[in-house]
């Protein structure tokens, strides 16, 4: 193995501290080394220059140190083309690696509101991942069937940073010093943004859309990504409504995400949800 020229010190660098299972098993995802994603991939703990990425509020927010901390701790090279599924697996791994089994809650009671923290342990769910069907498909009112497929890192990523920008962009308006018609085109602005990037990270989750056979035409299937967002672009909003109530659905597949928390002020017992997130799972303290 030691080859000339190799580093010495190459045997003493960090060691996988678990393998995982990824819940696309390599389906959906256009990354080249798909086997690196079928298989069972090593998960290694953050270095010190990972953790001192995930600190950088900027890069953090636009995917970039998401995207380099997955390449270093899993040697997933395209990280961006991984389902959201995945990633959101992969974080948690990651937390686990560096930290150890215990992950602390914090949430509000569903009873009476009081602040409960609890602790719960990352293996039992570790161990909960399954892997996605082959497809997923919703049929709309008018017979279409469109099929499905979970977010890609870089559409969930593009997703929350506008989301982000349109919160503070917003923000920023309200306190400007302008005159309400100027702030009026300035918010029509940059919604018409918001709405044009939903329309792209939808087109880009809908798979195909299949029209029915009928007694004079067979069944037709339309693959073409441009044909698929241009139909996007003139749905109802109620088929659209129910395209997005299912990908919401399939992007939470493939690991346990509820845990049961009990309060000690009113006793009882509810369900919630862990969130997916750096900011969650690492300390980021900025
Ligand atoms: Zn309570």
């Amino acid at each position: 193995m030691a080859n000339k020229g190799n580093n010495p010190l190459q045997g003493y660098l960090r060691s996988p501290k678990l393998y995982i299972l990824l819940p696309s098993g390599g389906k959906f995802s256009n990354i080249e080394s798909i086997s690196d994603i079928s298989q069972e991939l090593p998960i290694y703990p953050l270095t010190s220059m990972d953790e001192t990425l995930l600190r950088n509020p900027d890069a953090l927010l636009n995917g970039e140190s998401m995207a380099s901390v997955i390449t270093s701790c899993t040697g997933i090279k395209n990280a961006y083309e991984l389902t959201a599924n995945d990633v959101d697996v992969i974080l948690l791994a990651i937390r686990y690696a560096t930290y150890g089994n215990e992950l602390e809650i914090s949430t509000s009671c569903t009873e009476c509101s009081a602040t409960v923290e609890d602790t719960v342990d990352i293996e039992p769910i570790l161990e909960s991942i399954e892997v996605l069907d082959d497809e997923y498909k919703v049929t709309l009112d008018n017979k279409l069937q469109c099929w499905l497929k979970p977010y890609t890192f870089r559409d969930s990523q593009k997703a929350a940073l506008s989301a982000f920008r349109e919160t503070s962009e917003l923000n920023t308006l309200i306190n400007a010093e302008a005159d309400d018609m100027s702030k009026l085109i300035t918010f029509n602005k940059s919604f018409q943004a918001m709405a044009d990037l939903n329309i792209e990270i939808l087109s880009n989750a809908v798979v195909k859309v299949v029209i029915p056979a009928t007694e004079d035409a067979e069944e037709i299937e339309v693959t073409n990504s441009n044909h698929i967002e241009e139909w996007v672009r003139g749905i109802s909003k109620q088929q659209a409504d129910v395209i997005i109530d299912e990908l919401n659905v399939i992007n939470e597949l493939g690991i346990q995400r509820e845990v049961k928390l009990t309060c000690e002020k009113c006793t009882s017992t509810f369900s919630t949800k862990i969130e997916f997130n750096p900011s969650n799972f690492f300390d980021l303290t900025f």
